[in-house]
């Protein structure tokens, strides 16, 4: 068996850095055997300057949008940008669409990424997948705000979901899933991780608490008649938090609108709040309170969310976001977020997500960070 031996100026092993002059050995196809003192580590232990990490997670993705990269305009807003993507999927031809996810998944790999939670409302990222080149978790995204079509809209993700043969149905959001589709998606989960695009806007609480607002020119473009619909009395993540067991793991997306109250409300549930930035800059030009996340203690995970809302699918793209608007945020915790945490999140942190031994990570090397800083970096995967 031969070895790989690196060193970097920095060794972060997915919960924080390593002493310094470590180097982490792994097989040649990248299972870690051990992290070890440079004076022990013998000879051919290979030099990188810069910081060495495990691959990095991404949370939330919608491979299967991949076409859609410049398609909906800039700063337009939640209920602008739905409308836009409703309206856009699925006018290219098939062989554009698989095209733009292969790039896609290239992008992500080249990027560091080792593993996805991938959003599907269809089976167009099942032949890409099938090669095998990342850890895909399939998250088949149901959608139906109307009570009488629930069966229906369930039925059609189970068949998706049996295209793909693993993976789990999951509510799009609060606003476009009615209870009785909320309840299906809850029985069939059986303890595996959900995730939800979670109060994205503003308006998304004022539809739910009251049924009123911005969302009702979504609805009237879409041609539903949602006058039924009252609101439900309280914000949008109490909503539908209501419809699961405490302990159920969920995966909230964007957390643009979440304040102090909501956190508050959502204790004692099995949360992790995953945060799309540049996503959310794109869209509607705002971030969540990060910092009021952190101060409350939640689970963090990081996404890229889709090419329709985002210019590229790069998680360190998104840390350096992160950091810019929150200067606070220290390079080993924003690591942790992608690294770690994620795999947490999805359930793969037997393989990924660290340097502990007999995992896979990945390993990635990131290039350009002055002071601790990540502004000016650039990743480059070794493994
Ligand atoms: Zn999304």
């Amino acid at each position: 068996m031969t070895y790989r031996k690196f060193k970097a100026d920095f060794l972060f092993t997915g919960e924080g850095f390593a002493r310094e002059d470590s180097v982490l050995v792994t097989t040649d196809d990248g299972r870690v055997q051990d992290v070890i003192p440079a004076a022990a580590a013998g000879e051919d232990v290979a030099y990188y300057p810069g910081v060495l990490s495990p691959g990095f997670v991404n949370c939330h993705c919608h491979l299967e949008l991949s076409h859609m990269r410049g398609v909906v305009p800039e700063a337009t807003g939640l209920v602008e940008f739905l409308s836009t993507v409703i309206r856009g999927r699925g006018v290219e031809n098939p062989e554009a669409i698989a095209g733009a996810i292969a790039a896609g998944e290239e992008e992500m790999l080249v990027g560091g990424i080792v593993a996805v939670g991938d959003i599907c409302n269809t089976a167009d990222t099942l032949e890409q997948k099938r090669k095998g080149r990342l850890h895909y978790y399939n998250f088949i995204e149901t959608i139906g705000f109307i009570e009488g079509g629930a069966q229906l809209r369930f039925d059609h993700s189970r068949r998706v979901l049996a295209d793909f043969g693993d993976g789990v149905i999951v509510p799009h959001a609060p606003y476009s899933v009615s209870p009785a589709l909320f309840r299906m998606i809850a029985e069939q989960a059986g303890g595996r991780v959900l995730t939800i695009h979670n109060q994205e806007s503003e308006a998304e609480n004022a539809f739910l608490l009251v049924g009123k607002g911005e969302f009702l020119r979504l609805y009237a473009a879409l041609g539903l008649d949602v006058s039924f619909f009252e609101g439900t009395g309280v914000r949008s993540l109490e909503s539908w938090l209501a419809y699961f067991d405490p302990a159920q793991p969920v995966i909230a997306v964007h957390n643009v609108a979440t304040r102090e109250e909501d956190l508050r409300m959502a204790r004692g549930y099995n949360l992790r709040y995953c945060l799309c930035p540049n996503a959310n800059l794109y869209i509607g030009r705002q971030l969540p309170d990060v910092e009021l996340l952190v101060r409350s203690g939640c689970f963090i995970v990081v996404g890229t969310d889709s090419l329709a809302s985002n210019h590229g699918l790069s998680i360190l793209e998104e840390l350096k976001t992160l950091q810019l608007a929150f200067p606070g945020l220290e390079t080993s915790i924003l690591l942790q977020w992608a690294t770690l945490n994620g795999a947490l999140a999805l359930g793969m942190e037997q393989q990924l997500g660290s340097f502990a031994p007999g995992k896979r990570p990945g390993v990635v090397l990131i290039e350009g960070v002055e002071g601790g800083r990540l502004g000016g970096a650039s990743v480059k995967r070794l493994i």
